[in-house]
């Protein structure tokens, strides 16, 4: 993808500082962070969604960013971390190449997801569980 501004940031087009790098992934910090330390976690190859992505790259890209995290909040004494994957864009993904983002918390860091609570009406838990599982097909 010549034009994918993170496929140019693989490629060292793009500047970017690099966090960690393997033959599968690429860890840099986001550009704009919610707070210092917010690390994109990409796979090398472009996926412009994360559910094309091979499982052996996801679970590295899932792998390396929870030890970033772990890091994060050790060398920068923070108190938790966040892992996001916006799916789409309804998700909010705004740059089309999958990433993971890591972000390290502090219990008063003054940032708070917008987060809304609906309620099921009869039923629906049971239907949606039902469909879902019957979906799924894992090893
Ligand atoms: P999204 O909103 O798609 O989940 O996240 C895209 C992220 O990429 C944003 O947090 C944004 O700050 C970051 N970003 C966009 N362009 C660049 C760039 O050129 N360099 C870096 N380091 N981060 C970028
Ligand atoms: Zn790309």
């Amino acid at each position: 993808m010549s034009e994918c501004i993170f496929c140019k940031i693989i490629k060292g087009e793009i500047p970017s500082v690099k966090i960690y790098e393997d033959e599968l992934v690429y860890a840099f910090l986001d550009i704009s962070p919610i707070n210092f330390g917010h690390t994109l976690v990409i796979p090398k190859e472009h996926h412009e969604s994360a559910s094309t992505i091979p499982e052996h790259i996801a679970g590295r890209m899932f792998r390396v960013g929870s030890r970033i995290g772990i890091a994060l909040k050790r060398e920068l004494d923070m108190d938790g971390y966040n892992l996001h994957l916006a799916d789409g864009q309804a998700a909010g993904q705004v740059v089309m190449h999958a990433h993971l983002h890591v972000v390290p918390r502090g219990v008063e860091d003054g940032f708070h997801w917008n987060w809304r609570q609906l309620s099921y009406p009869e039923g629906r838990m049971a239907e949606i569980a039902e469909k879902v599982a019957g979906r799924l097909k894992l090893d």
